[in-house]
């Protein structure tokens, strides 16, 4: 699991395809994609505002220079769509609950965050984390066309599936594989690297999405969050999961509190991955699988949000011992 200086901004990967790769700095801070043809380009997804967007669209227009006809959001949180209203012309593409589940989060309580007063920790740490952000002037821009759980787009004459493989991070979580050149745009399935978070899905779910990546033999793949990876990013993402689900089971059947597990399971190598305190809330989601609640109960951020402040907090307090 060694870092090296990951490679920024548009990187081509093969002879079509091109990773946009931002620097992991945490929330918000995600990874696009794109496939190129001889007239045209298929974008996959946009990011969490229009500054970063346009930046991105930018580097495409100079280097690649084919307009973009078409998009493919990998699913419905903002850092991967809030910028999808600068290519308003072209098609959008993502999974039929995408247009309900969008409005789960919006970029008015987004900026609402950034400017109230900091008066609790939590407060304070979703502040730090979306101030590098700009949310105003956003509309939500929803797909205009959408699937259930498989779609086959042609570039030219070469196939590009979408294939719908939640609830496993998010309900609408698609992959995106050009098997020509083997590139495979994971979306949030991966992170890599940095700790994951989940919203509406389940463990066996998001398991069985990264074994599908597996099936498919991508040699590269552009993660939701992080550097770019082979195989071993699919299967890292896996064990995490695996071993975060086991931890938390016998911490359930221990009576403990997700908070309390949240604290006490040990991360072993994972504990190398930005975000760590993230686990609260893949704890609070094992929770909820082991009392058979649904999968797409909602989530309480600022209330996550509250533990991640206090474990960051006690995090911090050891290193400095
Ligand atoms: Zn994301």
């Amino acid at each position: 699991m060694g870092r090296k200086d990951p490679q920024l901004g548009l990187v081509q990967l093969t002879d079509r395809a091109y990773g946009y790769m931002q620097k992991d700095e945490g929330l918000g801070w995600s990874n696009a994609g794109l496939i190129a043809g001889k007239d045209e380009a298929l974008l996959i997804d946009t990011l969490f505002d229009l500054p970063l967007t346009r930046k991105m669209l930018d580097a495409i227009a100079s280097r690649v220079g084919k307009p973009i006809r078409r998009v493919v959001n990998t699913h419905h949180n903002g850092d991967h769509f809030w910028g999808n209203q600068l290519i308003s012309d072209a098609e959008i593409i993502a999974h039929r609950m995408f247009r309900s589940e969008m409005m789960k989060m919006t970029p008015e309580v987004s900026q609402a965050v950034k400017t109230a007063p900091p008066d609790t920790p939590t407060v304070a740490l979703l502040q730090e984390a979306l101030a590098p952000f700009d949310f105003s002037g956003i509309e939500l821009t929803p797909p205009t066309l959408v699937f259930d759980k498989h779609l086959t787009l042609y570039i030219d004459d070469r196939e590009v599936e979408l294939i719908h493989v939640g609830p496993a991070h998010t309900s609408t979580d698609v992959i995106v594989f050009f098997p020509e050149e083997k590139v495979l745009y994971a979306g949030d399935i991966i992170f890599r690297l940095c700790t994951p978070i989940g919203w509406e899905g389940t463990f066996h779910h998001w398991t069985l999405a990264l074994d599908r990546i597996v099936e498919l033999g991508p040699t590269m793949i552009v993660p939701g969050h992080g550097p770019l990876c082979g195989l071993e990013g699919a299967i890292e993402m896996r064990e995490y999961l695996q071993y975060v689900y086991k931890e938390a089971r016998v911490c359930f059947e221990r009576e403990m509190t997700e908070k309390e597990a949240a604290r006490r399971i040990d991360l072993g190598p994972y504990a190398e991955w930005t975000e760590p305190e993230r686990l609260i809330f893949n704890v609070a989601r094992a929770y909820r699988e082991f009392r058979g609640e649904p999968h797409d109960q909602p989530v309480d951020f600022f209330e996550m949000a509250e533990v991640m402040a206090e474990i960051k907090r006690s995090l911090c307090a050891r290193e400095m011992q």
